[in-house]
């Protein structure tokens, strides 16, 4: 392959600490520096606790870090996605758009971890490999690529929900001439794409914000497609002085109302269900919701939006009208209308022009399911149909989500059993937060349907109390029964079942990794009812777990 960005990094030099042999000890070893391990960082010193922070990456943000394609931005209000355990910290950063871009995130990060003097605890360029238990000591120990060992107590895998990144393996990728990209690993210089013939592989939420900006910039775009999305549009905009003041002056407001609400956003679902309400309503409705920025046409919309095929197929068709109407030629129009899933059964993507990309002339749309990729080429990308040749190949193809980033790592429990072996059916965990068999590995990824850092706070400050609990207490050791994995895994799969998101092959379930479980990866009860039961399980001395 001409270009790296697709490639494993070479292989790390050895670290001091690996040739003299020296392990380091913690009390905690934390792994990574997004949004979920900086806070668990910052939480664990709190309690006095010795901490290492281990990063793959060479800064702070993880999502916000690996993510620096064009057009990348949150979907979540960016007053509801900051941290709300500062005030200090609300009152200093002001936001600057309703819907913020990576480069601000990642400066928002890493001013939340120069403020709280994070970096000093955190390593760099520093992936880890594997992470057994020893079972005598009560010591996790944690190898990392460079041969770098170090142990400690407790371990953290803040490893992030969307980090693990995902390439189908197209025959010949390694083959192709020009230069390719996966969009989680985008460079941090900017790519030039004047005068270019460009591939997109994948329509999913990246690719639906990337698409639209590069247009404009390249020779020629083919996009090639598998399923198409409901989009919406995101309507982004600067926000004002006046907001940047109301903002501040109602933050504890804003978290109170996103803590309310199911899923961890500034607004409710409607309470009534959509088709007991007059057709003529029900369009208003819609027509109105569609008006609204952000996830409000999902997330704001009638209550059986998620539970009724029927409620939900009115909605769908609604959009499905909307698209059509955005798109000149029909046929390409029929192409981005999607027609064999539930609305919100895939991640919704939201969108800024992305559906008039295709009515320019240099943007071509190529339907894998019509023609699928057969193979990459030294000078593009052979379909079925005939060979496309390019500059640029552009990977949107995704993460293998929620489990990837931990599956990943060599981790191995009591017994010296896998951890990969264990969830070869579908993850198994006691309220997302412990796995039998793996004492003191606490999980501090959000796994909840729910806005990321409104239950993310929640998750760690939990793990937090729980080590603060242990330490107070006298025990050195926590793992759930396996009872309780057992009835937790069984509710779970149960409150799934209840939901349209186990209706298409998407990254919720695990489909679009070849071989992968199908399983409901997500917690599909409201964000409220999943906070109730682990500050139930904390106040009830940690039923469940056992504690020795
Ligand atoms: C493009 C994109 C847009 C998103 N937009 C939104 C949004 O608008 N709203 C929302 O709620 N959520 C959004 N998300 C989800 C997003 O992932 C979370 O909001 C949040 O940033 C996750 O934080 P985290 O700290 O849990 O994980 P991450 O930010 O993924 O951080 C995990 C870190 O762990 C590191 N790591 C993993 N494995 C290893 C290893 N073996 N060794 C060393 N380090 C390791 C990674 O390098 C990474 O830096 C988005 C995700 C993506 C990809």
């Amino acid at each position: 392959m001409a270009d790296s960005q697709l490639q494993q990094a070479p292989a790390a030099q050895k670290a001091p600490e690996a040739q003299t042999g020296r392990v380091e000890n913690f009390d905690a070893i934390v792994i990574g520096a997004g949004v979920s391990g900086l806070y668990q960082l910052y939480r664990l010193r709190q309690l006095g606790l010795s901490v290492r922070c281990l990063e793959d990456a060479s800064g702070v943000g993880g999502t916000w870090y690996w993510n620096r394609y064009p057009g990348c931005r949150f979907d979540s209000e960016s007053e509801t996605y900051g941290y709300t355990f500062s005030k200090e910290l609300q009152q200093e950063w002001d936001w600057k758009e309703h819907y913020s871009g990576q480069p601000e995130n990642e400066r928002y990060l890493n001013y939340v971890a120069d403020k709280f003097d994070l970096k000093k605890d955190i390593q760099f360029n520093s992936h880890v490999t594997s992470a057994v238990y020893d079972e005598r000591a009560n010591r996790w120990e944690v190898l990392l690529e460079n041969g770098q060992r170090m142990r400690a107590q407790f371990l953290v895998a803040a490893v992030g929900i969307l980090s693990a990144r995902y390439i189908s393996p197209f025959e010949g990728i390694d083959s192709f001439k020009g230069e390719s990209y996966h969009t989680s690993r985008w460079p941090k210089e900017k790519v030039d794409f004047t005068g270019k013939r460009v591939a997109v592989i994948g329509t999913g939420a990246t690719a639906v914000q990337l698409i639209p900006i590069i247009a404009k910039e390249v020779d020629h775009l083919t996009v090639f497609q598998r399923t198409p999305n409901y989009c919406a549009p995101l309507r982004n905009s600067l926000v004002d002085e006046e907001t940047q003041r109301r903002f501040k002056a109602t933050y504890p407001e804003i978290h109170k109302k996103c803590l309310e609400t199911p899923a961890g956003f500034p607004y409710d679902f409607d309470r009534r269900k959509a088709l007991e309400v007059p057709r003529e309503e029900r369009l208003a409705l819609y027509e109105e919701l569609w008006s609204q920025p952000g996830f409000k046409k999902w997330l704001g919309n009638f209550r059986d939006i998620m539970t009724d095929r029927a409620a939900n197929e009115d909605f769908a068709e609604f959009v499905r009208n909307k698209i059509r109407a955005r798109v000149k030629d029909p046929v390409v129009a029929e192409k981005l209308v999607p027609k064999d899933h539930p609305f919100g059964s895939k991640r919704i993507p939201l969108e800024t022009q992305y559906y008039e990309a295709y009515n320019r002339d240099n943007v071509l749309l190529v339907d894998v399911r019509e023609t699928p990729i057969e193979r990459i080429t030294p000078r593009g990308i052979k379909t079925s149909d005939k060979e496309y040749e390019f500059d640029v190949i552009i990977y949107a193809t995704g993460f293998d989500a929620i489990t990837g980033a931990l599956t990943r790592i060599d981790i191995r429990g009591e017994g010296g059993q896998s951890l990969k072996d264990k969830w070869a059916n579908g993850p198994r965990t006691y309220l997302g937060l412990q796995t039998a068999g793996f004492p003191n590995l606490f999980i501090a990824t959000n796994t909840a349907f729910c806005n990321y850092t409104i239950c993310a706070e929640m998750i760690v400050e939990w793990i937090t109390d729980c080590i603060r609990y242990i330490r107070e207490k006298d025990y050195s050791r926590i793992a759930p029964t396996a009872q309780a994995e057992d009835a937790w895994v069984a509710h779970a799969n149960e409150v799934g079942s209840h939901t349209l998101l186990s209706g298409a092959k998407s990254w919720f379930v695990g489909a679009n990794i070849p071989g992968k479980a199908h399983a409901i990866l997500l917690y599909a009860n409201t964000a409220p009812a999943y906070r109730a039961k682990c500050a139930e399980v904390a106040a009830k001395g940690y039923e469940g777990f056992l504690l020795q």
